[in-house]
């Protein structure tokens, strides 16, 4: 293991109904670290687990004080666990990792020697994945389509071994399932991403959280964060150009019955493309409404967006 000057960091773990793996966990972990300079709080969320995982966890603290428990009131899923750690974490730098035991806990130096590299974010890389081809290869269709549409180049999006400068994760509010998106929301924001190849061990215990419809759930939130990060700041430009396109079409097809009905002196009255301009008129003005409404709402959003997010550092501060 490489030797290792621990700058301030938080390791966080969200933990449902992992109650035989998080006590060795812990030990691991702490085995690691012990022998390490600087220093490290541990944050463990427990994400409304109904069996005996905050049981142990209490018991176990009661011999081992040097962490946290974050209990949740039910079981909120991934994403809100690991936000209500991210907002207590008062660390410089933070690890997430799984607390299932897959994640080998010898690997955080090596999370740490990259990020002194200069990047704000490392994502592991589980390049040899220790589960089910009923996992993997679905996993392997969601990298593929999420480097395609978010132009993030990683190929282990989902992989919970993630080291971060806490500021990429001030900038971030995760809920739902995003968790899977923040290496593209970071990115988004501009920051520096890489990542490493982490070893991934079997699960030994329990068994995995997520099922085969994550795929599916995954797709739909991808679709949530192509929107957020193309359109978010300037929704008129997609809505609108799809209101223009919808608007011109029904535009045009008017102008030809219109035609019709003047050079030709047709009837159109009871023609089903009278009703098909009719509709695509409307639908352009309703696509151009929501745009507009959606500018409305960016702009009272940014007044409350904290002007950080956008500075990397301020050269000069003190120079009146
Ligand atoms: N997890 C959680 N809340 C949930 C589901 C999962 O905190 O609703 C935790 C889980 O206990 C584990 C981590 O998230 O520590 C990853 O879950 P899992 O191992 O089931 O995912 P997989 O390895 O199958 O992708
Ligand atoms: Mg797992």
């Amino acid at each position: 293991m490489k030797s290792l000057c621990l700058p301030s960091l938080s390791i966080v773990i969200p933990v449902y109904n992992e109650m035989e793996s998080i006590i060795p966990l812990l030990h691991e972990i702490q085995n690691v670290l012990s022998n390490q300079k600087g220093t490290y709080e541990l944050i463990i969320v427990d994400d409304g687990s109904t069996d005996l995982t905050f049981k142990k966890l209490i018991e176990y603290r009661s011999l081992h004080p040097d962490f946290v428990i974050i209990k949740l009131r039910k079981n909120f899923g991934k994403s809100a666990a690991l936000n209500a750690a991210f907002r207590f974490a008062s660390s410089e730098l933070v690890i997430t990792m799984d607390g299932d035991l897959q994640d080998d806990p010898n690997e955080i130096p090596n999370f740490i020697t990259k990020m002194e590299e200069g990047y704000d974010l490392v994502s592991g890389w589980k390049y040899l994945r220790n589960d089910p081809i009923t996992k993997t290869l679905p996993s392997k269709l969601f990298n593929y389509l999420t480097r395609i549409i978010t132009g993030v180049n990683l190929h282990d999006f989902n992989c919970g071994y993630k080291c971060y400068k806490k500021v990429v994760l001030d900038t971030i509010d995760l809920y739902g399932e995003m968790h899977r998106y923040i290496p593209a929301l970071a990115a988004w924001n501009g920051f520096k991403i890489t990542e490493i190849k982490v070893n991934h061990r079997p699960r030994q215990f329990g068994r995995s959280k997520f099922g085969s419809n994550r795929l599916f759930k995954g797709v739909l939130d991808l679709i949530t964060v192509k929107f957020l990060t193309n359109y978010s700041s300037r929704p008129l430009h997609i809505f609108g150009l799809l209101g223009i396109i919808s608007f011109l079409t029904g535009f045009i097809i008017g102008l030809y019955l219109l035609s019709l009905k003047y050079f030709q002196n047709a009837n159109i009255g009871d023609r089903p493309l009278l009703l098909l301009a009719v509709l695509l008129i409307f639908i352009g003005l309703q696509f151009f409404s929501i745009g507009l409404l959606g500018e409305m709402i960016t702009l009272r959003g940014h007044r409350d967006v904290r002007v950080n997010q956008y500075v990397e550092t301020i050269v000069g501060e003190n120079i009146v």
